[in-house]
């Protein structure tokens, strides 16, 4: 055994050398009030105090296929025992990161058949973006180069990822500067006041050729987009948004990126959400987290056939990659967890259990402090109003979205503040019970702190 003391003395207090992430460091330091997870299995976590919690984060909406799941759990084990560790540069290659690959040109929409590895989110967007880059580089047009992005966006916090997210993100923190434009942000019930839903979807039309008639759309290169905004607030856009922007980046010849990084692998009853549920053909989709449920740090930036063929074609050096592109453990679990996915039908059962999940949480509306529920399956947010005919903002300094995730986990249940926001988005093996025992503790806690 291990001569390293993990036992959680000192783990939760502040002398802890852990600096954490996206959180207030000065507060931990002050009430030293962290949760340590000391342990997991299917739908639940256990914490240091020794309370079973259902996981209605899945981690960081991540653990799609469950916690502690044999089959990846020993895929992982059995690479490594007999490839540890090699790598994907120059010449080498390993059985399992190229299976890997096949599986996902398998599984992605249309001509996406070209797979880069990476080990985050963060790196699968930044990795988007470099790759375009050059492809324009190839083809004779450098000054093709802008990005657009959309307010109430969260694409990761490299530093290029960072400036593609919503600005709100970088309060006291700088981005890479003037590469990146944000379009309006496309939710209807803050952003719409007054208009119907496809009135909405005009103006955001209307909002985006405008910004690339101004920028000039031979100064663009791509348009990124997640299929349902996460981090930025759990805002899904107008019935047929992304094939409408996907219609007009093409008309504008700007390449189309959908960050499936929360969408895929399963989250909203699809392997990809991109065009099974939003009816859009992207050139490039990143993904991520439920790509290995987060049993390793693994992502992928899959690519268009055609931007392939221009990055292959003659004369052209990929200078771009990462130590651990396609690490073997990771690509095991990887194709362990959707072997798994694939033999329980995950995606498909999602798609009754992750509506039932929707439904309940949507039946929360009745409630006063709750302005919108919103989401799609397992991906759900509820926004707390101080009043609600007005949709008023609570202030930050009520925490509000914090105070009720506490009394969640007093009763027995994790879920994520988001300032005014509460965001749910479980392992996708919540049983029935599970589902309505999650939206009763989340009435429970939303009634006892109004
Ligand atoms: N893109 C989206 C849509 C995300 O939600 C996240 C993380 O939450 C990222 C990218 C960044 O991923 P990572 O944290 O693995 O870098």
């Amino acid at each position: 055994s291990l001569d390293i003391d993990i036992s959680t003395d000192g783990v939760l207090t502040a002398d802890t050398h852990l600096v954490q992430s996206f959180a207030d460091l000065n507060a931990l330091k002050q009430d030293g009030n962290r949760t340590a997870i000391v342990g997991a299995e299917g739908a639940f976590v256990t914490d240091s105090e020794g309370q079973q919690l259902i996981d209605g984060i899945g981690g960081l909406w991540c653990v799609n296929a469950g916690h502690k799941r044999k089959e990846i759990i020993d895929a992982i084990t059995d690479q490594l025992n007999t490839l540890d560790y090699y790598s994907t540069f120059y010449n080498f290659t390993h059985p399992t990161a190229a299976a890997l690959s096949a599986k996902l040109a398998e599984l992605a929409p249309g001509h996406l058949n070209a797979v880069h590895f990476g080990n985050s989110g963060s790196v699968a967007n930044d990795s988007a973006i470099r790759i375009l880059h050059h492809y324009y580089n190839r083809l004779g047009k450098p000054n093709k180069k802008l990005v657009l992005s959309r307010q109430g966006a969260y694409h990761g916090s490299t530093y290029l990822a960072m400036a593609m997210t919503q600005p709100a993100y970088s309060t006291g923190w700088d981005t890479a500067q003037g590469l990146v434009h944000h379009l309006r942000c496309p939710h209807h019930w803050r952003e719409g006041e007054g208009m119907t839903e496809t009135e909405f979807l005009d103006v955001l039309l209307d909002d985006a050729k405008s910004r690339i008639e101004a920028l000039g759309a031979e100064n663009i290169a791509c348009f990124i987009a997640e299929p349902i905004q996460g981090a930025g607030g759990l805002i899904v856009p107008p019935e047929g948004y992304h094939a409408k922007m996907g219609a007009l980046m093409r008309d504008y010849d700007i390449k189309y990126i959908t960050d499936e990084v929360v969408t895929s692998f399963g989250r909203l009853g699809h392997f990809f959400a991109s065009k099974d549920v939003f009816g859009v053909q992207p050139d490039i989709i990143t993904t991520a987290k439920g790509l290995t449920s987060g049993y390793q740090p693994l992502s992928a930036t899959i690519l268009s056939d055609e931007i392939h063929e221009v990055i292959s074609g003659e004369g052209a050096m990929f200078l771009h990659g990462m130590t651990y592109s396609g690490h073997p453990a990771a690509s095991a679990a990887a194709l362990a967890n959707i072997a798994l996915m694939e033999r329980d039908q995950i995606p498909e059962r999602v798609r009754t259990t992750g509506k039932r999940f929707e439904s309940n949480l949507r039946e929360l509306a009745d409630l006063d402090l709750v302005g919108e529920v919103r989401g799609s399956h397992f991906m759900m947010g509820i926004e707390f109003v101080k009043d609600k005919e007005k949709k008023t903002p609570f202030e930050p300094e009520d925490q509000i979205g914090l105070k009720i995730a506490r009394a969640a986990q007093n009763r027995g249940l994790i879920a994520r503040p988001l300032g005014n926001i509460l965001i749910l988005s479980p392992t996708l093996i919540m049983t029935e019970e599970l589902i309505d025992q999650t939206s009763g503790i989340l009435r429970d806690s939303i009634t006892e702190v109004q």
